[in-house]
Formats: C-alpha cells, sequence, structure tokens
C-alpha cells in the first residue's frame, strides 16, 4: 500500500476551504485525493513522496507529458517580456494563421481561456448566425459547465432538457435537445421535425464518458444530414484537437464541420481555448459583428508563446504517428490481458485515447451506464497502490504522452496483470 499520510492531513485543511477538498470535481478521489507535489515527464509525485506513472494527464492537456523543457522555455522567454497587455500581439494572429492552416474547417477563430468558454461562445456564434435557438447535443457529451449544455441525460430526445444541476432554471435548458450517439435516425427526427435548431454540437469520439468511436460512416452521416437542413455543425475537438492528428478528428476522420472548438492541448498546458469557423459565421463576432464575446485573458500572451511551441513540438518529433502506434500497442497488450483473464471486459479507444470498460465496449452514453463503476473503482485504487494513475471513473479516458517510456509501459501492463481480477 502506498502511504498517503500527508495527503490525508492536507485533505482534512483542504476540505474547509475548497468544496471537496478541490477545484473540480473530477479530481475528488474518496476517501481522499493525493496532493501533488511536482510532475515530470511521464510521472507526477505526490507530498508523500509516491511517484506514479500518469495517464491522466490533467484529462487530456498533458501530451507531451509533465515540464516538457522546450514548452518551459517558451513560456519564460514569453515572461521575460510581461505576461499580461490587454493589447493584441503579434503572436496571437500567426498562432491563428498557424491553426487555420491544420484546420480546413477554420478561417477565422477567437481565443478564449477555456473550453467552456469556447463552446458556450460557439453556441451564441451558431444561434446569432442562424438567427434560430435550439441546438442539440449528444447524451452523455459534455462540453464544459455552462448552463446550456448541463442538461440530465435519458429524458428522452424529444422532451426539452432538463437542468442537470440545481441553480440552473428550466428556461436555460429549454432549448437543449439530445440524442443518443451513433444514432443517425434519432437525430435525423430530430432535425426534420424541427425548424428552430441552429446546430448540432458533439465530441467526435466522445472522451468523457469514454472513450466511446463513431461507428465508420457516423459522423459523415451527421454531416450529411446538417448540411442538407441548413443546420450547423460544431465539432468539440477540445479533447481530439491536436491528439488524433494534428488536424483533430476532423483530419484523422475526414468530415469537415462548420465551426471547430478546441482547448486542453494546443495550451502547452496553460489555459486556453478556442471557436473558429467559417468566416461569415465568425465574423459575426464582436467587434467585427454583432454576436457579443469578450474576455480579459483571452489570448494571454503565455497560453499563446505555449501554443506555437506546443506547434512546433508536435511537428519536430512527429508526435502523432508515435502515439497512434504505442496506443495501438496499449490496447492490443491490455486486450491480450482480458482474454487471458477470460474476463468479459472491453478495450476502448483510437490513436493515444484508451481505456478498460468494465462492460460490453459502448455505442452509447446509455451503454457505459452499465459498466461495473465500483469495480473499476476498485481496480483504480489497486493500480494507484501499484503506482499507476488511471482517472479515478469508469467514465473518463485515459490518455498517452510522448514522454512514457517504454519501460512506463512494461510495467503498467505488469500492475493490469496484478490488478484486474
Ligand atoms: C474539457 C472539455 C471541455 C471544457 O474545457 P475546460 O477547459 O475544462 O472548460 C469542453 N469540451 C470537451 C470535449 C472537453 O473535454
Amino acid at each position: 500500500m502506498v502511504k498517503l499520510s500527508k495527503s490525508e492531513k492536507m485533505f482534512e485543511t483542504a476540505r474547509k476551504y475548497l468544496p471537496g477538498g478541490v477545484s473540480s470535481p473530477v479530481r475528488a478521489i474518496k476517501p481522499y485525493p493525493f496532493y501533488t507535489k511536482e510532475a515530470s515527464g511521464s510521472h507526477i509525485i505526490d507530498v508523500d513522496g509516491n511517484s506514479y506513472i500518469d495517464y491522466c494527464l490533467a484529462y487530456g492537456p498533458a501530451i507531451f507529458g509533465h515540464a516538457h523543457p522546450l514548452l518551459k522555455e517558451a513560456i519564460e522567454k514569453q515572461l521575460d517580456k510581461g505576461w499580461i497587455y490587454g493589447t493584441p500581439t503579434e503572436i496571437e494572429f500567426s498562432l491563428a494563421e498557424r491553426i487555420a492552416s491544420l484546420y480546413p474547417s477554420i478561417d477565422m477563430l477567437r481565443f478564449v481561456s477555456t473550453g467552456t468558454e469556447a463552446t458556450m461562445s460557439a453556441i451564441r456564434a451558431a444561434r446569432g448566425f442562424t438567427g434560430k435557438n435550439k441546438f442539440i447535443k449528444i447524451e452523455g457529451g459534455f462540453h464544459g459547465a455552462h448552463d446550456a449544455v448541463l442538461v440530465k441525460a435519458g429524458s428522452g430526445a424529444s422532451t426539452l432538457g432538463k437542468p442537470d444541476s440545481l441553480g440552473i432554471p428550466e428556461d436555460f435548458t429549454k432549448h437543449t435537445l439530445q440524442v443518443p450517439f451513433n444514432d443517425i435516425e434519432a437525430m435525423a427526427d430530430l432535425i426534420t421535425s424541427n425548424d428552430d435548431i441552429a446546430a448540432v454540437i458533439l465530441e467526435p469520439v466522445m472522451g468523457n464518458v469514454g472513450p466511446i468511436l463513431p461507428e465508420d460512416g457516423y459522423l459523415q452521416e451527421v454531416r450529411k444530414l446538417t448540411e442538407e437542413n441548413n443546420v450547423l455543425l460544431i465539432f468539440d475537438e477540445v479533447i481530439t484537437g491536436f491528439r488524433l492528428a494534428m488536424g483533430g478528428a476532423q483530419e484523422y476522420y475526414g468530415v469537415t464541420p462548420d465551426m471547430t472548438t478546441l482547448g486542453k492541448i494546443i495550451g502547452g498546458g496553460l489555459p486556453i481555448g478556442i471557436f473558429g469557423g467559417k468566416r461569415e459565421i465568425i465574423e459575426m463576432i464582436a467587434p467585427s459583428g454583432s454576436v457579443y464575446q469578450a474576455g480579459t485573458f483571452s489570448g494571454h500572451p503565455l497560453s499563446i508563446a505555449a501554443g506555437h511551441a506546443a506547434i512546433d513540438i508536435m511537428k519536430a518529433e512527429n508526435i502523432h504517428s508515435k502515439l497512434n502506434s504505442t496506443g495501438d500497442m496499449m490496447r492490443s497488450r491490455l486486450s491480450e490481458i482480458l482474454d487471458d483473464k477470460k474476463l468479459d471486459y472491453s478495450v476502448s479507444g483510437v490513436s493515444s485515447m484508451f481505456k478498460i470498460f468494465f462492460g460490453e465496449n459502448p455505442l452509447n452514453y446509455q451503454d457505459v451506464l452499465k459498466c461495473d463503476k465500483e469495480g473499476y473503482l476498485r481496480f483504480f485504487h489497486r493500480m494507484l497502490d501499484q503506482g499507476i494513475f488511471l482517472p479515478p471513473s469508469q467514465f473518463e479516458t485515459n490518455f498517452l504522452s510522448i514522454a512514457h517510456t517504454e519501460d512506463d509501459l512494461e510495467r503498467t501492463f505488469e500492475a493490469y496483470e496484478k490488478c484486474l481480477q
């Protein structure tokens, strides 16, 4: 058993000042989380001195591992020049130019500080551009923590969205409609029976209850359906952007949405969000248009400098082909382990996203609910004892970084062998 006495004590104090002792709910671990002292490469080290191989990777951003020297250098260089101006900079529009060249769906974009802001603003832009009120999201799809997207799952496609949190008036979610992932008929029924739908927003690979992959042709059919019915298609690529490929899931699957949201990886570990798309849509944003959007920290020089460095490293090291083959290897080794043990669990994933579902490979959110959540949590704790940090929930995706070594992977497989039962 790893010793966590300092973390346990810290939790007692932290919970007096922070709800649940954490700053974001996914970070809560029962009975208490480990508190992190530092992190480097593939390892995260807690205040008790335990070192873990990290497959949580801050829930997605740390694709280079922790404290990558080139990212650090880029941030330090910017620090010397000051780090907040409240005026436009050259590095801002040159990063926009680089992103636009990698994402054919993006002619123009706005920088914001989080993925939440990105999806909130993208939906506002879609409504402003189309003059329509409703939008469709996928059941179990996660687009951050703003009012319109926090709707209850399972209420049926045609009913009005119901808030999934206290503090959100029903009026704020009644324009949010939901359909199951990988169900093109449900989406077609909804779109063709309703003429007030501005947009469909979806994660091309569901990452926050997944990974759940799109079935062959699903994304293409969604593209066709939305196009034919004058509904905008927004790909929320906050996880998949710069992870499945430089050009995200839209490059990987060859489907071009009207708008795209990005975040996580492209800040090099610093806060960032991006929404972009067709010129005529994004030109609607203030000050060039009448869809209002603003932010004190938008285009923060440190995040932008780190974003440039992130693209530089991805290009120089050709990280995606490496990560994709490591991911393939990871998934096939895990499948072998499951076969050996005759466990009817399943391995899911694509590229550097992976996970064992304690149940059948899901096609949608309702399928994930059938998995053994409690069993997964017990497994999570056994892995932590072996020095492997997986996300503490059956719902969260595990990630690979370029910092994971062969030795890390071998140790990880040994731990899976030991802990799966
Ligand atoms: C993480 C995430 C968000 C929210 O991003 P934040 O930076 O946490 O606000 C939105 N969409 C998806 C798909 C995400 O994974």
